[in-house]
């Protein structure tokens, strides 16, 4: 199946809860769920009971949209955490914070992993020196992203005003003048910014 095309913020008015999918918007006064939070369509004010199936939906579907992961890799990515050793919602959670797109998002170098994802897929950035164009490469320890030397007078001012404006999570470190990031550690889970209920989530894989 395809990406998403459709309008973003009719995502977050489905799932209920902010996805952060339009950057410099989703804090400002114009974002659609303080504008309009109940769902979309015809019927969205009338709610129906939710059963115990569409609870469990829902929170994959949150986790899904707000990462913007296919339906496919979501799966590989639970099937994944299942062989880790410790929490598999734990284990979930790190591999979606660990993905390029993410991480240059949480570095701050693109408003929303929309704009990290496009960046991305034109070429702007590389991994330890090696150009990547891949948005789901999982990042490691140690690993520097860094936006690669042809694109940074281009995009200088452009990452340099995103990442004023947004705090840096703990577990990368940034330097703005040379445009790029190190990983220092794992990903801090506590720093999310949006709780994700991944019991719920590997509950559903799980039926
Ligand atoms: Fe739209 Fe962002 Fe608000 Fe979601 S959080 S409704 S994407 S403006």
């Amino acid at each position: 199946m395809g990406r998403y095309t459709g309008a973003k913020c009719r995502l977050c008015r489905r799932e209920g809860v902010k996805l952060f999918l339009k950057g410099d918007r989703c804090f400002s006064g114009r974002c659609a769920m303080a504008r309009r939070p109940k769902p979309p369509g015809q019927h969205g004010r009338f709610r129906r009971r939710p059963t115990q199936f569409s609870i469990h939906l829902r929170e994959k579907q949150k986790a899904k949209r707000m990462y913007g992961v296919g339906e496919a890799q979501f799966r590989r990515y639970v099937e994944r955490a299942k062989g880790w050793k410790g929490v598999t919602g734990e284990a979930l959670l790190r591999y979606l914070e660990s993905r390029l797109d993410n991480t240059v998002y949480r570095a701050g170098f693109a408003s929303s992993r929309d704009q990290a994802r496009q960046l991305i897929n034109h070429g702007h950035f590389q991994i330890n020196g090696r150009h990547t164009d891949i948005a789901s490469h999982l990042v490691q320890e140690g690993d520097v992203v860094e936006v690669r030397p042809e694109s940074r007078d281009r995009l200088r001012e452009q990452v340099k005003a995103a990442a004023e404006r947004r705090a840096l999570p703990t577990w990368l470190t940034r330097d703005l003048e040379g445009l790029r990031v190190q990983v220092t550690s794992e990903p801090n889970l506590e720093e999310l910014d949006q709780s994700i209920e991944v019991n719920l989530i590997v509950e559903f894989y799980s039926r």
